[in-house]
């Protein structure tokens, strides 16, 4: 091999080269091409080996040939790649284009629960009338669900509350929210007018009346003087703000261990308004709360003197508030968690 081949061979390879850079789709293959053209064991390597077998004084010559063809091709694989970066940005922009003037996508937003509103207008209703909202506990202890509230031990009326107990002796799960009237008279001094909503638990089938977890809303009222009459007039204003102005209202007798005397409280029939229907059982009525005069041992154990004090109470079942209004037929649609059945409270 001599000058001239040498010679002949780097042109040849750089105009090989320049072709291919030239031709090159993408920075990927540019960074192949220079691996094979100039890398250490690249084909220029390769031809420069010839030079040992040259002539001391051609040496040189060669070696300034080859330096101009790895500028050439150096200088040319820069080029194209500031050229195809650029390309491949723009391409990549324009698959990724966004617009932000789309309107956004909305975010589903989740809403208060059936219960919990019917909880919540209840509230609002009393709140009107002086009633505070109060929080009691979920886990009680026997003497507060039961003893203090004139439900001794022996009882038979703890038949109406199957009890759910926890593993703590003497505390369960609360059966009622009318333990917090004991707690909210230990806590405070007449004038009372408390509220008290919260979850209930009993051991009991689930039907479409009955569930093992439910809420209940509690009142309370106590001060000197107050009589059987202020619980008819507030619970005829709460029957009138719930379910709509002219609606009539009944006493009827009832039963509660802790109130002395017990009434159930109607109101005339939201579906037939009054003649009777299969919705009210024909009579014309359907009962939205149990009430009465809180029983003196009740007063007492909440450390108030019944010789002074008197005081009503009252418990109703929000849920089954919502079911008179909405005309709601099963109470387990409340606890089933059915989108379906919660979206029409949105
Ligand atoms: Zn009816």
């Amino acid at each position: 091999m001599d000058l001239a081949d040498l010679t002949r061979d780097l042109d040849a390879l750089r105009l090989r080269a320049l072709a291919a850079v030239a031709a090159a789709p993408d920075t990927a293959t540019l960074e192949a091409i220079e691996v094979d053209v100039l890398g250490k064991k690249g084909e220029l390597t390769s031809v420069l080996r010839g030079i040992g077998a040259l002539p001391p004084d051609d040496r040189p010559r060669v070696g300034a040939v080859a330096n101009t063809v790895r500028g050439a091709i150096e200088a040319a694989l820069a080029d194209r790649r500031s050229g195809l970066a650029s390309s491949e940005l723009a391409a990549r922009l324009e698959r990724e284009r966004l617009d932000v003037t789309t309107p956004g996508r909305p975010l589903r937003h989740g809403s208060l629960h059936p219960s919990i509103q019917a909880m919540a207008e209840i509230a609002g209703i009393f709140e009107q009338f002086g009633f505070v909202v109060h929080e009691s506990q979920e886990i009680e202890d026997d003497l507060t669900n039961f003893q203090m509230l004139n439900i001794p031990p022996d009882h038979p009326a703890r038949d109406l509350w199957d009890t759910l107990y926890v593993d703590v002796p003497g505390h369960l799960l609360r059966t009622h929210t009318s333990p917090g009237q004991i707690r909210v008279m230990q806590a405070m001094r007449p004038p009372i007018r408390a509220l008290l909503p919260g979850r209930c638990f009993r051991y009991e089938s689930v039907d479409a009346s009955h569930g093992f977890e439910f809420f209940q809303v509690e009142g309370l009222m106590v001060d000197e003087g107050t009589t059987l009459a202020d619980l008819k007039g507030l619970l005829d204003q709460f029957a009138q703000a719930m379910f709509g102005t002219g609606k009539k209202t009944r006493f009827r007798p009832g039963y509660y261990p802790f109130t002395e005397p017990s009434v159930a409280f109607d109101v005339e029939c939201l579906v037939c308004g009054g003649p009777g229907c299969p919705a009210c059982g024909r009579s014309g009525w359907m009962t939205i709360l149990g009430a009465g005069m809180v029983h003196p041992v009740v007063l007492q154990y909440g450390g108030l003197d019944p010789e002074r004090y008197q005081g009503f109470a009252f418990g109703m079942g929000p849920e089954r508030i919502s079911m008179l209004k909405h005309g709601i037929s099963d109470l387990r649609l409340f606890m089933d968690n059915d989108l379906r059945f919660l979206d029409q409270f949105r």
